[in-house]
């Protein structure tokens, strides 16, 4: 096996018999970027000092043997986390030249642990998109099928690992943004519970719905990487005091609810062989299946796309051309402010802005804002209701397989329809995971698994006793 094609675990073990060196470990990886990053465009800026630097500390905490699992593992970092003395784009010009002046709370805590970071990996601009297609630097290509997406937002983040340029990565998720690249891209990819993994350091589209989280070859590789970022942090108010701890939740005796609003129309008829599959496969291992309703489903989609707009719409106010990145000259200071936005957003970002400031607005607040609230509520209570009958949720992380290349860009709202099993997730605040569930003509697709609020453990131990029978 190539170095390259490791798992945490696996190379972790390597490092530790001194079978290889991190510095050989972060060569590897780096050639490989050289290699086919040209063609996959899943980093926008990879900086090889840094991570040989950081590699060659790795090793001499190992050689002193103080050293932990991620000791020496090179990752790749979505360019919406900042990494301190790095440019931190979000995929947009008027970031071009940002350079992040801290480190976010999850990357001070990976470099605690000693891990290499290699690089900052492409996205939609300001994660808003499904595809990856909506970055200012072009669309990343999915290593399984390059005329395909690797999807989004967290493009660069999946198509890193799944085209072995990086061990794991870590990406964020408002609406589906790991759990979405991550079955495109056939990877275990962790949404966690809101509040569970500090936002600290995370450049902010829909506050209330944002977390940060791993994307990995395995679940094992996702939950050692969880364990490390997640807990309180006094820099993020709304962290949770929170403490990762091992389960050994089982399949056998698993109840494990199937939403019947997410098997109609509009889900590709492979996908949902697929999924139904994996679900008679956890029968089998002694789960019992029970068809579950959650009847707000056909309202989440309006909703998220409301909330999550009103929310960027407030965020990105502060791209004003005055206090960050990108500043066009002009003569008067509302031209300034018109001239940066206008140059430096792209369409999807500045249609984003305007569906949010309209649905703020005095005399539709009450019409859109107030109402996607109150069915935000409705959401939340479906999933409550659900989690009294049963300990997990098994869905598909999406209705197809990754797209075309340009497929669906010049209609919007069919891409805003990739989200359907995704959205729902983020709006009630809870944790999410895609695993490999299978491939259709060559690509993958995910197999969703819903837990309640903070059961990242159960989720994870039912996660990976299915990922060995799902191979
Ligand atoms: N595709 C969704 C959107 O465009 C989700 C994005 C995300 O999770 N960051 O908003």
């Amino acid at each position: 096996m190539k170095l390259i094609e490791l798992t945490i675990k696996e190379a972790h073990e390597g490092l530790k018999n001194k079978e290889f060196t991190s510095v050989e470990l972060t060569k590897a990886y780096l050639e490989e970027i050289k290699k086919s990053d040209k063609e996959i465009n899943s980093y926008l800026s990879v900086d090889e000092d840094f991570a040989i630097k950081q590699a060659q500390e790795a090793d001499k905490k190992i050689a002193s043997g103080e050293f932990g699992v991620l000791t020496g593992i090179p990752c790749a970092i979505k360019d919406a986390i900042l990494v301190e003395g790095q440019k931190c784009t979000s995929a947009s010009k008027i970031l071009e030249n940002y350079v992040a002046p801290y480190d976010a709370t999850v990357i001070t805590k990976l470099k605690e642990q000693g891990v290499v970071i290699l690089g900052k990996t492409n996205l939609d601009e300001f994660a808003m998109g499904g595809s990856g297609e909506n970055s200012a630097y072009g669309a990343t290509k999915n290593p399984h099928d390059t005329t395909r997406v690797a999807g989004g937002s967290s493009s660069g983040s999946a198509a890193s690992v799944a085209g072995n340029m990086a061990c794991f990565s870590l990406g964020s998720d408002t609406g589906g943004s790991i759990r979405l690249p991550s079955s495109f891209c056939g990877l275990v990819g962790l949404k966690p519970t809101y509040g569970a993994v500090s936002r600290y350091g995370l450049i902010a589209f829909g506050s209330s719905l944002d977390q940060i989280g791993p994307i990995a070859k395995t679940v094992e590789d996702a939950k050692i990487v969880f364990e490390a970022i997640c807990g309180k942090d006094k820099k993020d108010a709304t962290s949770a005091n929170f403490q990762f701890s091992i389960s050994n939740f089982q399949l056998k005796g698993c109840r494990i609810g199937v939403p019947k609003e997410y098997f109609v129309k509009g889900i590709d008829p492979e996908v949902e062989k697929i999924i139904k599959s994996a679900i008679e496969k956890a029968k089998d291992a002694g789960a019992e299946i029970v068809e579950i309703s959650l009847p707000s489903t056909e309202f989440a989609l309006a909703c998220y796309y409301i909330i999550a707009p009103a929310e960027a719409s407030a965020n990105l106010a502060r791209f004003d051309g005055i206090r960050y990145g990108l500043s066009e000259k002009a003569d008067n200071l509302l031209d300034v402010y018109l001239k940066t936005k206008g140059n430096g957003f792209g369409a999807e970002v500045k249609r984003r802005i305007m569906l949010g400031t309209y649905t703020l607005s005095s005399g539709y607040y009450d019409a859109y804002y107030k109402k996607a609230q109150e069915v935000r509520q409705l959401i939340k209570q479906d999933f409550e209701n659900a989690f009294e009958k049963v300990d997990l949720i098994f869905a598909p992380t999406s209705p197809v397989p990754a797209i075309k290349i340009g497929e669906r860009t010049e209609d919007p709202l069919s891409m805003y329809l990739m989200d359907i099993y995704t959205v729902s997730v983020n709006l009630a605040g809870l944790p999410g995971i895609s695993i490999p569930a299978g491939k259709t003509e060559g690509l993958p697709v995910g197999l969703q698994i819903i837990g309640n609020h903070f059961q990242e453990n159960k989720i994870l131990a039912i996660a990976s006793q299915l990922e060995k029978m799902l191979k």
